[in-house]
C-alpha cells in the first residue's frame, strides 16, 4: 500500500505503519489493535468505517468511532458527527428509485447524500458559489456518480433545499446568469439518459452548529476521474475534463492553480503531494 499523501510505499515498524513524509499510523489506537486491513481500508480511502472496541484513556468506557486520515494523522469521527445535516432525511432506495439530497450550506459547500446502492455522503466546497450554483453542481456530481457505479438506469429523485435552483431544474425559470444557464443546461444533458424527478424540499430546522468543513477534499466523489499531470520547470499542467463541478471543486481546493487559455491548470510544483492528495481522495485513491 502506498501513502495517499507522498506516494512512496509504506513501512511496517514494531508499532506503527509509516512513511517518510511523516505520515504515521500507529497499530494500537485507543486500546484497539488497528489490523494491516483496517490501515489499508483507511489509507485508500481516507477513512474507515464505523468500528467498535476503542476505549476512552481517561474513564475506560468502550467507544465505537470511524478513523479518518486528516493531514498526516489519524483522528476519530464520531457517529452522527458526519458532515450531515442533523434534519436531513435519509436517503433510502425504493421501487428503483435512488434519492439524492443536495443540500446547499456555508459559501458554495454542499453536503451530497446519494442513497443506495451508490450509499455517499460528502461535503463539496466548490468555491465561492451562490448557493443556486452550488447545488446544480453537487446535482452533477451525483449524476456522474450514479453513472460511474451503475450500468443500469435507476430513475433519479433530486431532493434540493434551494428554491431558485429548484425552480431552474423544473424550467419554471430561466436563470438570470449565463453561467448558472450554461451550467443548468449541462445537468439537464447528464440527466437525459436517466427518469427522473426534482423536488424543493426545504430543511425544517436550522443548520448544525460550527461550520462545516469545506476545506476537507471530499472522498470519493469523483471515483471516474483520471489525470496526467505534466511537470514543466516549476510548475505542474493539470487537464481536468470540461466538467464545471469538477473544476470548480478543485480550484476550491488547490487554491494555487491558475487556469489557463487552453483550460489546463498550472500549479506551483510545491504543490505537487497536495495536487496528489486531492486526486488519490476524490478519486477514492483508485490511482496510487
Ligand atoms: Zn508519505
Amino acid at each position: 500500500v502506498h501513502c495517499p499523501i507522498c506516494r512512496k510505499s509504506l513501512v511496517e515498524r514494531p508499532k506503527s505503519y509509516s512513511c517518510d513524509c511523516g505520515l504515521i499510523i500507529w497499530k494500537q489506537i485507543c486500546g484497539k489493535t488497528i489490523t494491516p486491513e483496517i490501515a489499508e481500508q483507511l489509507l485508500k480511502n481516507g477513512r474507515t468505517g464505523t468500528l467498535d472496541g476503542f476505549k476512552s484513556p481517561k474513564s475506560g468506557k468502550a467507544f465505537s468511532a470511524s478513523l479518518v486520515l486528516r493531514d498526516k494523522k489519524v483522528a476519530f469521527e464520531f457517529p452522527g458527527q458526519e458532515s450531515t445535516p442533523e434534519n436531513s432525511e435519509q436517503p433510502k432506495v425504493k421501487n428503483g428509485v435512488i434519492y439524492v439530497r443536495v443540500e446547499s450550506g456555508n459559501s458554495g459547500s454542499v453536503t451530497l447524500n446519494i442513497g443506495s446502492p451508490v450509499n455517499l455522503t460528502a461535503t463539496i466546497n466548490y468555491g465561492l458559489v451562490p448557493s443556486r450554483m452550488a447545488e446544480c453542481l453537487g446535482c452533477m456530481t451525483a449524476v456522474r456518480l450514479i453513472n460511474h457505479h451503475l450500468t443500469n438506469k435507476p430513475r433519479i429523485s433530486l431532493n434540493l433545499n434551494n428554491l431558485e435552483f429548484s425552480r431552474y431544474i423544473l424550467c419554471e425559470r430561466t436563470p438570470r446568469s449565463r453561467e448558472i444557464k450554461s451550467a443548468v443546461e449541462q445537468l439537464w444533458e447528464l440527466l437525459k439518459d436517466f427518469t427522473w424527478e426534482a423536488q424543493h424540499q426545504p430543511q425544517k430546522k436550522s443548520r448544525l452548529k460550527g461550520s462545516p468543513q469545506t476545506d476537507k477534499f471530499p472522498p470519493g466523489v469523483f471515483p471516474w476521474l483520471k489525470i496526467n499531470p505534466i511537470k514543466d520547470g516549476e510548475n505542474i499542467w493539470v487537464d481536468l475534463p470540461n466538467y464545471p463541478d469538477v473544476k470548480a471543486q478543485f480550484q476550491a481546493s488547490l487554491r494555487t492553480a491558475q487556469s489557463a487559455e487552453d483550460g489546463r491548470y498550472m500549479l506551483p510544483l510545491t504543490t505537487e503531494k497536495a495536487l496528489w492528495a486531492w486526486v488519490n481522495t476524490v478519486t477514492g485513491g483508485h490511482q496510487l
